[in-house]
């Protein structure tokens, strides 16, 4: 993926986005809208119906109470009421036949409600219809209703007014509709923005970051969305290339200041030799210097090699199940005679509880180094501690010396890279001890640390975790 234009990237997605919300929103509010009017026409329906019912029910107690002459009055004056053209009401027997008007405008309905005068001889008591009277714009409710046993009677009222109402109800309905459709659609593009803002956020800083601004960091809103976690695993991942390419860095610049020195001797070594008039034993001796010289800096160059691997974390680990008392054990044993040599007494206090899951070669490297140089540091005399104790969740390595100590100045170094003390340029060594058991240790998710004071002896102290993988 291009980070050439990160805007393209979002601008297409918060159209997509800003798309689905209207849609589904206006879609949503649709479908309200067209139950809540079907409602509004039922309920306006069934009002009208009640009243024809009513009507019906008069009449029908008017013809029974007081006759057919007071009965068409009545029918007039309900006409009347209801305004011209919006009602008429006829009479006819039971077969139908004879469906008369009590008077009134003609309304050419002479076929109509034929239907519904079978469904009444069916045995239905009433009947409704909605029917188009020609001449009328308007359909008419209809309600064929028997009213004595002899007679039916036909009430029809235009729907005029309940049409014109919901004519309005769907006129309203529709602006609404744009309106609602026009606010889904801003209210979407800003939650869109708003959603990808942090999008954006992380793709302007890897964009920036490919440039070379590595020390460049997103800002971590904390609002605990999931955008946070994705611009913390975006800055941890960041921190982590910078690590390397700092590591890296100096690994070029170490090689070029502390190779350079062993190389200019070996050159002046070979240099002197051949410009000189040397005899031919001193050859030998030459040639000697320069295998020791190449050999130191193999050393060098391996253990730069294993300080890279271990730095690339755990995934360079071979996992195994290690016992750290027993990988101490057989070190001890193996510097015994060194120590003897120096007439430097071991000390191990070692527990039963001290097994994790690491690389058994790269701990044994690691507790080799630290033995080493408590060894190569203790005069005469003393002693050297290697004390292995077991916690819950951790293994902890002691080595504790009676040697000269490291001075407020040094402390700070030991663990750097090529580093080594004004006293111990005497002795044999690369500097690079200490940064390779530090690698080692923050490998398996532990770590190492240090406490000396000058003169009274130096405690190392490595930590490392039961597993160094979380499980
Ligand atoms: P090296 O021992 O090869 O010089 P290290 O990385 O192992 O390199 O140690 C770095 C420096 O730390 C040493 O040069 C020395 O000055 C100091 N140091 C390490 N261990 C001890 C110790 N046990 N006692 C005193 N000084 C120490």
């Amino acid at each position: 993926m291009s980070l050439r234009n990160p805007t393209r990237l979002t601008g297409k997605l918060a159209f997509k986005l800003t798309l689905w919300y209207a849609v589904i929103f206006t879609v949503s509010c649709f479908g309200a809208l067209i139950v809540f009017y079907f409602a509004t026409v039922s309920i306006i329906r069934h009002r009208t119906d009640l009243e024809l019912l009513k009507d019906a029910k008069e009449f029908s107690s008017t013809y029974t109470t007081k006759g057919i002459g007071e009965l068409k009055a009545a029918m007039l004056a309900e006409m009347e009421s209801e305004g011209a053209g919006n009602m008429f009401i006829r009479l006819a027997d039971r077969k139908g036949e004879d469906f008369t008007l009590p008077s009134g405008p003609d309304w050419r309905v002479s076929d109509l409600g034929k239907a519904s005068i079978n469904r009444l001889s069916a045995g239905e008591t009433y009947y409704f219809e909605t029917l188009a009277v020609p001449g009328r714009p308007y359909r008419f409710r209809v309600l064929t209703s028997g009213i004595a046993p002899e007679m039916i009677v036909q009430i029809g009222q235009s729907l005029e007014d309940d049409e014109r109402l919901m004519e309005a109800c769907r006129e309203v309905l529709s602006v609404t509709l744009g309106l609602i459709a026009a606010l889904a659609a801003v209210g979407g593009f800003l939650f869109a923005r708003r959603a990808l803002a942090g999008v954006e956020e992380v793709t302007k800083t890897a964009n920036e970051i490919s440039k070379g601004a590595f020390s460049r960091r997103v800002d971590v809103k904390g609002r605990g969305e999931e955008i946070d976690t994705l611009a913390e695993t975006f800055n941890r991942m960041v921190g982590k290339i910078e690590i390397l390419i700092r590591g890296m860095k100096e690994m070029t610049d170490n090689i070029a200041h502390d190779l350079k020195s062993p190389i200019t001797r070996i050159r002046g070594i070979a240099e002197a030799t051949l410009t000189g008039n040397n005899p031919l034993k001193d050859f030998d001796l030459v040639s000697g210097s320069i295998v020791e010289e190449c050999d130191r800096l193999l050393v060098m160059i391996n253990t730069m090699l294993d300080i890279s691997e271990a730095e690339a974390g755990v995934a360079n680990l071979a996992i195994e199940l290690v016992d750290v008392a027993q990988v101490v054990r057989e070190a001890c044993d193996l510097f015994q005679p060194v120590a003897e040599n120096n007439q430097v007494r071991i000390d191990q206090r070692l527990t039963r509880n001290g097994t994790i899951r690491g690389d058994k070669m790269k701990i044994q490297r690691a507790v080799s180094n630290l033995l080493d140089n408590a060894l190569k540091y203790t005069p005469q005399g003393g002693t050297v501690t290697a004390l292995v104790e077991g916690e819950p969740d951790r293994v902890i390595l002691t080595v504790n010396d009676t040697g000269p100590g490291i001075s407020d100045h040094d402390l700070p170094h030991v663990f750097d890279r090529f580093f080594r003390g004004d006293r111990s340029r005497s002795l044999p060594g690369t500097g690079l001890g200490l940064n390779l058991t530090l690698a080692i240790a923050r490998a398996h998710g532990g770590d190492v640390k240090v406490n000396s004071i000058s003169g009274q002896g130096s405690t190392f102290t490595m930590t490392l975790p039961r597993s160094p993988l979380p499980h």
